[in-house]
């Protein structure tokens, strides 16, 4: 059987720090989806969800195992409907940890087959933070050097 993982996030935007927890993902996994959610909490995104979505195809457009797609509906139920039998995320530090250990055992209850797998940061892409990029762009500041494309 497959492994089929995928990699849930809002990716706003997507960043060198996702591009290595995916590249990393393909040693433990056949095929990874990279889902880009509509988050209820997030709900006004910076970078429009169509953008960002070819950007992460145009990223991977050599890997024919990484697919990208939206959703807007539980990460669990979208996993069951995608054969997904794996939750990839990464760690950055204590404040992730603590986030994902609670979503997690959430994510379990409500599909008992899939099991979380999380990678820790390559030390370089640690500081990569998505909400810090969007102020810097939007204050005109230079991102380039932590996205893995061009805007
Ligand atoms: P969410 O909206 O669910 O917080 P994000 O788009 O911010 O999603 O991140 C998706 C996943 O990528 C999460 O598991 C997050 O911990 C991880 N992540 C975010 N930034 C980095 C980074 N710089 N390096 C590695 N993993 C990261």
């Amino acid at each position: 059987m497959s492994r089929i993982a995928i990699f849930p996030g809002s990716f706003d935007p997507f960043t060198k720090g996702h591009e290595d927890i995916v590249l990393r993902g393909l040693s433990l996994f056949d095929e990874i989806i990279i889902a880009v959610g509509y988050n209820s909490t997030k709900s006004q995104r910076y970078f429009p969800i169509e953008l960002m979505v070819q950007k992460i195809k145009d990223t991977f457009k050599s890997y024919p195992q990484i697919s990208v797609q939206t959703y807007a509906e539980l990460t669990a139920t979208f996993a069951k409907k995608n054969n997904a039998t794996y939750l990839l995320r990464g760690l950055r530090n204590t404040t992730d940890f603590e986030y994902e250990n609670s979503i997690a055992q959430i994510n379990r209850n409500l599909n008992m087959e899939l099991e979380s797998v999380f990678l820790i940061t390559s030390p370089k892409f640690a500081p990569i933070n998505s909400s810090i990029i969007r102020e810097v762009h939007r204050y005109k500041g230079d991102v380039s050097e932590y996205l893995p494309y061009t805007l």
